[in-house]
């Protein structure tokens, strides 16, 4: 804002009033998105460029539907597809039968392990499969903007029949845009009804293409190995009806699939490739990480030193790892990476900056309005994988109403470190961790800070925390129950005891240290606490109906016969949220 005002001549009072007018709050020593800056300057007519450093300008790819059709150098790829289906309907042992009957005898031990994804050739031909099954990873990826499925395989199998993940995955399937081919399995098993399955999807406009539609159906076995042939060729004809393109002649822009360090080889990280060529020794940014290409295989372990569209390959030489899904890009020298990583954890630190500051302009601007503001309970979460992380945040950021919410200040894969307990230190936030613990420096830190640390391993236990955390915010509502009453039949003056009203308890109990509503002719004279009680000469905790007793109401002396004394309870009692 200052700066702003010094460069274009107007005073900083004058910018704060011609803003609030727009209906922008902004404070002398704030900063101003690019929008907000141009807006502002052109009311003073100036123009405002950008000089400030573009990723874009020196990151590859990925290129537009439109770009991809018109460049002359874009060639057919290979479809990449994901498997989808009920559970136990056979996904993860034809991924398993797919996967060997591709591997040449003697290359079989390598590669039986997850790999993230593989490709299998189909004469000329090939097919690459995601080798994380299920539309809820399937949507996770597309969640952050990674979309890499081109064909999802809809396994159901002929002995069972639709079932309802077979119906979630059409859904998932069809938001995203992504065509379905069905592989009907367990075709070896006595009952199956592959006719039935085909009429039943056409409710979910699966109509097989010998009926007129567009779907494709192919019988399996995955257990006998029939008919997966038919499906792999099915799947790599795909690329001719989709017309599947890219071009493999410039740089390699794709998608993280799946990272881990594993000992000895260092961060191996599977990448989709998924336009261009990458090549041994390319500079390479993903998420917060670079590094160079120093060696690279395909799923079976196998050298590689190119690897063009439409094949995954993992990928040795990053200085750390990159979230699934996240954008793989080559860029032209190091120099180059480290300013797109050293921009991101600047506008990362500035994001993070301008959410820290939020609670307390909003309390300000909510003081002013005369409001009162709302609890909000600080949370760090932690995930073991990024699929989880996803399906928690947005469960938990849901929780809430006008009174309290949840803000998540931090949410990452990996274990609860140190410089989370910092940041919960200094924000009063509660660390989730979810299958993931804190390491020795944070737990030392934890304790030091009296940082509150809560592990889980069910999702719906993590939710009913921190519904339980934000009920804790809720003002406690009073209920009010009324103990009993008792009259008033004489009045004494005791020294050094006061004023002692002489009564009788009509109904339920009379106890020392409650409250007592003096009512006169029914009109409320008086409420205080019952501080004396007594018995003839001794002090006692309750009196109950039917008896006598002497009884004093804090600050009350003019208390007279016939006065009835309505002796009640207050109560916190805990709100929930639901
Ligand atoms: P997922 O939950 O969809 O991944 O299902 P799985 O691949 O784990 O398979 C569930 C069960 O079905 C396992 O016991 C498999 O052995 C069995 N199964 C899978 N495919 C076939 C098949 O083609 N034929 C027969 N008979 N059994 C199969």
């Amino acid at each position: 804002m200052g700066e702003l005002g010094k460069a274009i001549g107007v005073k900083l009072n004058e910018l704060i009033r011609k803003l609030m007018q727009m209906g922008v709050m902004a404070t002398s020593n704030q900063q101003l998105d690019l929008d907000t800056a141009t807006l502002i300057a052109s009311e003073y007519d100036y123009d405002v460029k950008n000089v400030a450093f573009q990723e874009d300008a020196v990151l590859s790819g990925p290129a537009t539907e439109e770009a991809k059709a018109e460049d002359p150098d874009a060639e057919p790829r290979a479809p990449v597809v994901t498997i989808m289906g009920h559970v136990d309907h056979g996904k993860t042992t034809l991924l398993d039968r797919i996967r060997k009957a591709n591997v040449a005898s003697g290359e079989a031990g390598g590669i039986t392990q997850h790999v993230g994804a593989y490709r299998v050739e189909v004469g000329e031909r090939a097919v690459v499969f995601l080798d994380t099954p299920g539309h809820a990873a399937f949507t996770a990826m597309r969640a952050r903007g990674a979309s890499v499925t081109d064909v999802v395989v809809l396994v159901v199998a002929a002995d069972d029949g639709i079932m309802p993940q077979t119906v979630e995955s059409i859904s998932h399937a069809k938001a995203a845009g992504v065509p379905i081919v069905v592989a009907i399995t367990k075709m070896d098993k006595p009952g199956n009804d592959p006719e039935r399955i085909k009429q039943e999807l056409t409710k979910y406009e699966l109509v097989p293409d010998e009926w007129g539609g567009d779907t494709f159906f192919v019988p399996v076995s995955a257990m006998t190995g029939a008919g997966i042939p038919d499906l792999l060729e099915t799947l790599a004809l795909q690329s001719d009806v989709l017309e599947l393109k890219a071009n493999p002649k410039k740089p390699a822009f794709g998608r993280v699939v799946e990272s881990r360090i594993e000992k000895g080889r260092g961060t191996v990280v599977t990448v989709l490739i998924q336009e261009g060529t990458l090549s041994r020794s390319d500079f390479v940014v993903a998420g917060q990480n670079f590094g160079r290409v120093r060696s690279m295989h395909d799923s079976r372990g196998k050298q590689l030193k190119s690897a063009g569209p439409s094949t995954p390959v993992e990928v040795l030489g990053l200085d750390g790892v990159p979230s699934a899904g996240d954008a793989f890009y080559v860029v032209a020298n190091e120099k180059d990476a480290k300013r797109v990583i050293a921009s991101r954890s600047d506008k990362a630190r500035a994001e993070r900056e301008a959410e820290q500051n939020k609670p307390t302009s909003m309390a300000d601007l909510l003081a002013s309005m005369g409001k009162k503001e709302k609890e909000v309970q600080n949370l760090i979460l932690k995930t073991d994988v990024s699929g989880s992380l996803e399906a928690i945040r947005t469960s938990l950021e849901q929780i809430g109403n006008d009174e309290v919410e949840v803000r998540m200040i931090h949410a990452a894969v990996g274990n609860i470190s140190e410089s989370d307990i910092t940041l919960a230190t200094a924000s009063d936030a509660i660390v989730l961790g979810f299958n993931v613990g804190p390491d020795a420096m944070a737990k030392r830190a934890a304790d030091q800070g009296g940082v509150s640390i809560r592990q889980f391993s069910v999702i719906y236990d993590v939710i009913d925390a921190v519904k339980e955390m934000l009920s804790g915010l809720l003002t406690p509502e009073t209920v009010e129950t009324v103990l009993g009453h008792a009259e008033v039949r004489a009045v004494f003056h005791i020294q050094r005891v006061g004023t002692v009203a002489g009564c009788y308890v009509t109904d339920g109990k009379v106890q020392r240290n409650v409250q007592g509503r003096v009512m006169r002719g029914g009109k409320k004279m008086h409420e205080g606490k019952i501080t004396t009680l007594k018995r003839f000469k001794d002090d006692v905790r309750e009196v109950t109906h039917g008896f006598e007793c002497g009884l004093s109401v804090d600050g009350y002396k003019t208390i007279e016969v016939g006065d009835i004394v309505e002796v009640f309870e207050i109560k916190e009692v805990r709100r929930q949220i639901d």
